[in-house]
Order: C-alpha cells, then structure tokens, then sequence
C-alpha cells in the first residue's frame, strides 16, 4: 500500500493530500456537536471544529510552510548567481528583464480586464449589505490594513530594491533586494572570469545542493497541503459560499479562464506551441501548495523547482523571473480587485462610467504589483482602487471588513492563478532566450 502510494507521482499526490484534508476539514467543521458544560453554557460545534483544526492540523501545516520558507534565500540566491554565470554574457540579463516586465504587465492587462468583464456580467454585489460588517472584523481589519500599505513613496519602493546591507536583506528574506544582489555577484564573477572559478563553482555545487533539499521538502508536500486544507476548512468552512456567493462565482470562473486560456491556450499552445498536459501536469505541485499556502512568497522554492525539473526551464531564467513574479505578478490578484471595485459599486447603487472602469484597471493593476506575496495582502490593499470610484475610506474599511472573514476561500484560487501565471510566464521568457529545454517540458511526467 505504502509502496503504491509512493509510486505515485507528486502531484498526483499533492492532489490526494488536498482532497483529503477538504473531506476531514469539512467533516470536523459540520460534523462536531455542541458541547453541553453545565445547565447554560455550551460550546457550539463550530468554535469545537475551529479548536480542533487550530490544535490538530496547523500545527502540522505550519511545519511545512516554514520548510519551504526557509528555502526561499537560500534557492534565490544560488539559483540566481549560478544561473548568471552559466549565461555567460550579462548583456542577456537586460533582455530577459525586459521581456520579462513586459510579459508581467500583458497578463496582468488581460486579467484585470477578464475581472472586470466578470463582475460586469455576474454582478456580485447587487443586494449585498454590506454595513453588517461586525465591529470586531472592521477593528481587526483597521490594523492590519495599516500594515499591509507600505510606508512610503514609489520612488522610495524602487530605491529600496538595492540593499545598503546586503546581509540584512538576506536575512530579512527581502525577495528584491537579494535578486538585485544576487545578480551583481553573478556579474561580478562573469566580469572576474577565471580567477572567480572557484567561487562559481561553489554557486554551482550549492545550487543543486538547495535544490536537492527543496525536492526533500516537496516530499512533504502532501501532507502539508492536507493539514493545511483541513485546518483552513474545519475553522473557515465554506461560509464563504452562502455568504458572497456570486463572489466568489465571478472570482473563481475569471481565475479558471484566466489559467486555462490566457496562459494554457494563448501562452503555452498557441503561442510556444507547446503540449498543455505537460504544463498543467507540470505545474500541479506549485498550483496545489499555494492553493493551501495562499501564499505565492511561501509558494516560491516549490514554483522554481516545478519550472527547473518538471518544465525545463534553465536556472538562470526560472531563477530571476519567478522571484520577481512572486513578488510583482499578482495575476489573480488584479482579477479580484477589479472585482471587488466592481463589488462595491454595485452595491452602493453605483454605475461606473467608461473612464472609471479604466482607471479601477489602471489602479487594480498597480496595486497587484505592489500587494505582497501573503495572505489576503490583496484584499487589504483594496482601499486604493474603491477610492478611484469615490467610495469613502470608511465605506471601503467596511467592505473590507465584510469579505475579510471569507476571504481565504477566495485567496486560495487567486494565489494559484498567481503563481501558475509566473509559470507560464517564465517558459515563454526561457524559450525566446533560447533556455527551454523542450525534451523535458514534453516528457514532463508521463506517469
Ligand atoms: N495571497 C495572494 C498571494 O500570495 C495575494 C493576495 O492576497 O491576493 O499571491
């Protein structure tokens, strides 16, 4: 039996660990009983499932997701600096960035577009109340709102991305500053050539020895995407369905086209002319741990590793432009934020003109760049893009405040349309740059 299941191929598993820990978390969320503690008090079943899926299954969760974070510097840095090298000509680094920007923003475009068309057709937010938000989520809300706006200005933001101290950027685990660095150690060591032998060597060995431990950890995956899936559904439920429904219709149908035909047919099919069960199968492993994770920054050494092994995508690509894609590229992101807009529109009575829905792209597009890789991170930054169609920052908290109990659902689904547009975005960099290794990406798991 255990032999069996190790036989299986990863994602395959991955698949099995995320459908189990659903059918347990939902169990444990609707089929815990009250609990009787004396003549007037009992413990609902509910705050029971959400004891239990704090105390049994996160713990388990969390385990994994800080093996695969602690690999997230280590992998950049070595992927990144041996990848520079094997390049050999760092002139190659300014078209790959470029191509790789401008690829960013195209998806992006479709996908706010794509939200918008959604939540113009669905109209999520016609008859929502959404005043009912309880004081406690606007106060929870208020704080962790504050949090998620970054101090400063964008030119700020920009300058940041060059580390005055490298090492304390590393050890922060800053993703943009370390590329940046990463990349100057690469070059200094092409520009230094033979004597910088040694030390490129050193990136070398080291970067497959990181890899090496990220496919140990991928090992975990199942397990980890299980415990995480039953707690998430044994202390959340689906509430969310009942709840923002058509919500979460548009979000997850505009997440489905976005994967399945911008980046599936248009990308990979048409486009690079490539076989698309390979990518999907090739990309499953990512796709299932950020579903869990709702992470794409904790997501990262797992989506580097699925481009590199199962997709063939060189190092010196998959390492520059997944970094940068899990810290800008927020596909799904963008969609729900166009949606949210849209949401509370609607809700509010309101009918958006031309220039406002162009300005709500413009602005959802900005703040998916800007909208770290964490949970609900685009959620808390939606303020920006309600204030384009003059909804006050009261308003706007309580409709923040109203979807933020639900929105991990909703998270999930935008962070695997994340990380699988970073995918199909680095293979189609790879392949202009000549770094596609074909055979691979087509002999991708044909188990
Ligand atoms: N959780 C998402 C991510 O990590 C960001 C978001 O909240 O939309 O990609």
């Amino acid at each position: 039996m255990f032999k069996s299941w190790q036989a299986l191929t990863l994602w395959k598993r991955v698949l099995v660990g995320l459908a189990l820990g659903l059918g347990v978390g939902l169990a444990v969320r609707y089929g815990t009983p009250d609990l009787t503690l004396n003549a007037n008090e009992t413990l609902p079943g509910f705050e029971r499932a959400a004891i239990i899926g704090e105390s049994w299954f996160k713990p388990f969760g969390d385990a994994f997701v800080r093996l695969i974070k602690m690999l997230i510097i280590p992998l950049i840095v070595t992927t990144l600096i041996s990848g520079v090298t094997a390049m050999g000509d760092p002139k190659k680094l300014g078209s790959l960035g470029a191509r790789t920007i401008g690829l960013y923003m195209l998806t992006t475009l479709f996908a706010v577009s794509l939200g918008l068309a959604m939540g113009t057709l669905i109209k999520p937010g016609v008859g929502v109340n959404y005043s009912t938000a309880s004081a406690a989520d606007v106060a929870s809300v208020t704080g962790k709102m504050e949090t998620a706006e970054q101090a400063g200005s964008f030119v700020d933001r920009l300058l940041e991305i060059i580390p005055s101290n490298p090492v304390a950027a590393l050890s922060d685990g800053q993703v943009l500053p370390t590329i940046f660095f990463s990349i100057m150690i690469g070059i200094g060591i092409l520009f230094v050539g033979k004597p910088a032998d040694p030390i490129r060597h050193f990136f070398d060995s080291a970067a497959e020895v990181v890899m090496r431990i990220t496919m140990m950890v991928m090992e975990m995956a199942p397990y980890g995407v299980c415990a995480l899936m039953a707690w998430v559904m044994a202390t959340k439920g689906i509430e969310v369905l009942s709840n923002l429904l058509w919500l979460a219709i548009a979000l997850y149908a505009a997440c489905i086209i976005q994967i399945i035909f911008v980046y599936g047919f248009m990308i990979i099919r048409l486009f690079l002319g490539l076989p698309l069960k390979q990518f999907f199968r090739g990309i499953a492993d990512a796709q299932g741990v950020a579903f869990s994770t709702a992470s794409s920054s904790a997501t990262l050494p797992v989506t580097i590793s699925c481009a590199e092994t199962n997709l063939g995508v060189d190092k010196s690509v998959a390492g520059s432009v997944l970094p940068l894609g899990a810290t800008i590229n927020m596909d799904g992101t963008a969609i729900y934020l166009g949606l949210v807009a849209l949401f509370a529109a609607q809700a509010n009575g309101l009918d958006l003109s031309m220039s406002q829905y162009v300005m709500v792209a413009m602005t959802a597009t900005l703040v998916s760049i800007g909208a770290a890789g964490i949970p609900s991170a685009g959620l808390l930054l939606a303020a920006t893009v309600l204030n384009v169609i003059g909804i006050s920052p009261e308003q706007s908290l309580l409709v923040i405040a109203f979807i933020f109990p639900f929105d991990r659902l909703l998270d999930m689904m935008r962070t695997l349309t994340n990380v699988s547009g970073d995918i199909a975005v680095a293979c189609t960099v790879a392949k202009w740059e000549g770094e596609l290794n074909e055979d691979v990406f087509r002999n991708e798991a044909e188990v």
